[in-house]
């Protein structure tokens, strides 16, 4: 099969240059192989989006120079691929609704926490409720539903990072597809859309490293292949801190807004790319540099003498 690649942003903030990076990575690489780069807006998270971060998007990745090669997939608007998947996991008998709250979970999880982006392991309390208690129980509120993992270990060849393993009906336990507002989960929509669009090879941060065991689980439930991954380390500050969390001089809409020219910032994310000193450099120049190999194994530190030449930032006073 042909390399197809994709960036999933979320829009829920203008994105800083470590998005930026992961954009530029999964660019180059579909570039490299001669594949195709796809953009898919992940904006399940209605209460977080803003049109206006979208806006700056496309705006961002296009100085960038980072281009799509279809029509960008919208989440928002695919629920009902994210409900046809659904009921097939219901016929499979793999799903069942939840009405617990997150303070029932909190209170009644075994363990202290499971894995961050879920809170604790799901103990299973909704797991074996009769019938007549699901009815009565969903007049009330309206449940989210719960996928079940198949036992034991769950492992994959990452391209960076090597081989993975997660028992992830031990340490996530049965975990969300449909949240309780009738959306789809993360998780879920992400595999729906990586299978609908063919996608080949999913370069992205490795903040989402222990993601992935749970969706090769739905990959599998669902009956389709899935990708390669490449699950780049973060760029974190010298304070150690990922850059996420810092302050938003490194938001690329400031940066384009302040005129500064493109090729600096493609030399800062070439430094932190091992393809690069930090000197400016041109897209073209990148692809021509680019090798899967040489791409980082460890958290890449954002030196502020660079970021101070390169991009003339100034860190915030403190106090
Ligand atoms: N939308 C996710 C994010 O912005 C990325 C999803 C993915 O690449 O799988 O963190």
């Amino acid at each position: 099969m042909s390399f197809r690649g994709r960036f999933a942003p979320s829009p829920t903030g203008r994105i800083h240059l470590g998005n930026a990076r992961s954009a530029l990575l999964g660019w180059l690489q579909a570039r490299a192989a001669g594949g195709r780069f796809l953009l898919r807006i992940e904006d399940l998270d209605r209460a977080r989006c803003r049109p206006a971060f979208l806006e700056d998007l496309y705006r961002d990745l296009t100085w960038l120079g980072l281009d799509w090669d279809e029509p960008p997939l919208v989440q928002s608007e695919r629920g009902d691929l994210y409900r046809d998947a659904l009921e097939r996991l219901e016929r499979l008998g793999r799903v069942y609704p939840c009405f617990c709250t997150r303070a029932e979970i909190a209170r009644a999880a075994s363990a202290p926490h499971g894995l961050g982006d879920e809170g604790p392991r799901y103990p299973g309390t909704c797991a074996l409720l009769p019938r007549e208690v699901r009815e009565e129980r969903a007049r009330t509120r309206p449940p989210a539903m719960r996928f079940q993992p198949l036992p034991g270990a769950w492992c994959f060849e990452d391209g960076l990072h090597g081989p993975v393993c997660q028992d992830v009906a031990t340490l996530v336990g049965d975990f969300v597809v449909r949240r309780n507002d009738g959306v789809a989960s993360y998780q879920l929509a992400v595999v729906v859309d990586d299978v609908a669009s063919g996608i080949t090879d999913v370069l992205r941060g490795d903040d989402l490293l222990g993601s992935t065991p749970r969706q090769l689980q739905l990959y599998q439930a669902l009956g389709a292949p899935p990708p390669r991954f490449w699950h780049v380390p973060l760029v974190l500050g010298e304070d150690g801190k990922r850059l996420a969390k810092r302050e938003g001089a490194f938001a690329v809409a400031e940066l384009r807004e302040r005129g500064l020219p493109v090729e600096r910032v493609l030399g800062v994310l070439a430094a932190w790319s091992g393809l690069g000193d930090g000197s400016p450099v041109t897209l073209a120049e990148l692809v021509r540099r680019f090798e899967p190999g040489a791409l980082p194994r460890a958290p890449v530190v954002a030196r502020e003498a660079l970021l101070r030449e390169a991009l003339g930032w100034e860190p915030a006073p403190r106090g």
